[in-house]
This record gives structure tokens, sequence and C-alpha cells, in this order.
């Protein structure tokens, strides 16, 4: 069986006399062991359909299940998956060790045994040796992994992670997203992960949902959905991309003052190309490969690597990031005259 099913789940909240689709009707199949992420941007009812996984809220049309059964009417205390929150809501005045043994000893767990789940979990999430500390003698990052032990401990068969490291700075939560990572593969539970940053989904997960208006626009890997997103939406909410539109004619489409070969495509088509799979350069580009030319309206120095913005003669405006060599200069400067080409299974 899958570890969690959807199917065609809606929400509805009734907020001041006006109906909220919050969820508009969304199937999922979670396999056992999956690290699977729900991204969108805010209000595109990540969260709601977190809760209806838990629990927490009935859905208005659909059904839950969890290993093949119906849970879709089933109490959050009796669905065997845990929810771990932005805020991590550890009780202030417990040590370290009281609040990861707190759920065991709510269910009357033989003090040997908490003994060595609690001390087992916290050697995973790396705080051994921190046993006796209160929350707020540790930094975010450690307080958030104090409620992950506190959750993981009581090995629910699915954990639920909405925005979990929300509150935390970009360094921090970059190590956390490895360290998360990590644990899951140790721990080998379900894990339901919700963000809306695109890096940390693309950095952690299994298969992404991209979540948009209530809605799944694409399910799938990190690499197919940022290679192959589905949808303009998609294309544009991971990553950068390059959006060229127009009438193609003979499988290709002419713009501005080039080609972009769109073969057995013909009439109006939209064109996505991302700024790293683009060469820019003086020379013209050998036939077969799609190529514009432009003049450079900006270059931006970014470490790594230099960012372009070329405008077309048509008005369109591309932009292209070219890796930095390490002795590198850009290639090209501002008002420039250039090329730009990629090959043609580049643009989707
Ligand atoms: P996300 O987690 O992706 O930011 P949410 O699931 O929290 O999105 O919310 C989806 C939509 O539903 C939003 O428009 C939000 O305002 C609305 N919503 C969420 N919870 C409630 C509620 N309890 N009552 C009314 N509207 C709600
Ligand atoms: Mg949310």
């Amino acid at each position: 069986h899958s570890a969690i099913e959807l199917e065609d789940v809606a929400k509805d909240y009734l907020s001041h006399g006006e109906v909220v689709q919050a969820v508009k009707g969304v199937t999922l199949d979670i396999a056992e062991g999956e690290f699977f992420s729900l991204l969108g941007p805010s209000g595109c009812g990540k969260t709601t359909t977190m809760r209806m996984i838990a629990g927490f809220e009935a859905p208005s049309k659909g059904l839950v299940r969890l290993r093949g059964q119906d849970v879709t009417n089933v109490p959050p205390n009796k669905r065997d998956v845990n929810m771990v929150f932005q805020s991590y809501a550890l009780f202030p005045h417990m040590s370290v060790w009281d609040n990861v043994a707190f759920g065991l000893k709510q269910r009357k767990t033989p003090q040997e045994e908490i003994r060595r789940r609690v001390g087992e979990m916290l050697e995973i999430v790396a705080l051994a040796g921190r046993e006796k500390r209160r929350p707020r003698e540790m930094s975010g990052g450690q307080q958030q992994r104090v409620a992950l032990a506190r959750a993981l401990v009581n090995r629910p068969r699915a954990l639920l992670l909405d925005e979990p490291l929300g509150a935390l700075d970009l360094k921090l939560r970059q190590a956390m997203q490895i360290e998360l990572k990590r644990i899951q593969r140790e721990v080998g539970i379900t894990f339901v992960y919700v963000t809306h940053d695109q890096n940390e989904a693309l950095t952690m997960s299994d298969r992404i949902a991209v979540m948009n208006d209530g809605l799944v626009e694409q399910l799938g890997g990190p690499r197919e959905i940022y290679e192959r997103p589905a949808t303009a939406f998609v294309a544009g909410f991971i990553g950068t991309s390059n959006l060229l539109t127009g009438a193609a004619t003979g499988g290709a489409l002419k713009i501005g003052g080039g080609r972009v070969m769109v073969p057995g495509r013909d009439g109006d088509v939209t064109v996505t190309v991302r700024p790293e799979k683009i060469t820019i350069g003086t020379d013209e580009p050998e036939p077969g490969m799609s190529a514009v030319r432009g003049t450079v309206a900006e270059v931006a120095y970014l470490g790594t690597y230099n960012s372009y913005a070329v405008s077309l003669a048509d008005g369109a405006e591309i932009t292209v990031f070219q890796q930095n060599a390490h002795d590198a200069t850009a290639t090209a400067e501002r008002g420039d005259s250039v090329w730009l080409s990629w090959q043609e299974r580049h643009s989707y």
C-alpha cells in the first residue's frame, strides 16, 4: 500500500460569509519511506492539505487513506502520523530530555524503554550531551531538532513538516536541510514536507507536488520539475526561466533576428529556456542551434556566475547565466551586440 493517498480532496472554508476554496481537488499517492514535498506560494493550500492528512481538518469532499485504510473521518490521535510546525511548540519549562520523553511518558511506556528510545533519538538529531538544557538556552536549529526528536520518538509511520525551517536564517536553514534529509534516511519513515522555498524542495525531496491556487500543477522528481516544467506557472516559480512566444513556421520561431528551433510545432508557441543553458558570444552560432541576436542591457557579477540581461530587437528580454571560471572576466559588456545560442533540446 501507499503510505498516504489523497483522492480528489477539497476544502472550502466559510470566511465572513464567503466561500474560500483553499484546496480544489488534490489527488496524491505518497510511497512508504518517501521524502515528499508540497511546494507552492503562500496561500496555495499547502497547510490545509497537510492538516487534512493529519486529521486536523475534515475535507469538504474526497478521501484520505493511510496505508490503504480510509481515515477520512478518523481523528488525528488515531492516525499514526505526527506533525512538526514552524513554531517548534516546545515546553519551555522542560529540559530537552523531558520534551522528547513527554509523549512516551503519557502513553505509560516503561522507564527503561523511554531511556533507550529518547537516548537513541537525541543521538540521531545530534543533541546527545544536551539533555539537561532548556529550549531557551538553545539556538533555533537546536530547538528545531528537539521538536523533530519529539515527533520521531513516537515512531509515527509518517511525519508531516509544515515549513519547519522557516524561522531559521539562510546558513542554518541550508545546514538543517541536509540534516533533515539524513535523519529521514536514517529513520526510514515517510516525510511530507511543506515549503514555499523551491531550493529547499529541490534539495531534499524524492518527489515534489507543485501547488498553485488549490491545485497540483505538476508532480515529479526535482530534476524533472526543473528541466521539464509542465506549465508556465511551474517554469516561473521554479528557478528563473525565459519565455519566448510567437508564431512558428517550418519548425522554427523567428524572433530577435534569429530562430528558435521548435521541430514539429507550428502556429502560436511558447518556448521556455533556462538561463544557464544559453551561451553568450559574438560569433554567429552553427546552423541547427537556436540563436537570437540582442544587445546586453545589464551585467551583474554574482560570485560563481554572471547574469546578463539581453534585449532582443523586438523588445523581449532574455536572462543568461554564465559560470565564472577562476580567472574569468565578463564575456560581454553592457552595450555589446551579441548572439545567444542554445541546443534545441534545451527549449521546451
Ligand atoms: P499555504 O499553507 O499554502 O500558505 P493555506 O492552506 O494556509 O495555504 O491557505 C489556503 C487558502 O485558504 C488561503 O487563501 C487562506 O487564506 C485560506 N484559509 C486557510 N485556513 C483558513 C480558515 N481556517 N478559514 C478561512 N480561510 C482559510
Ligand atoms: Mg502554510
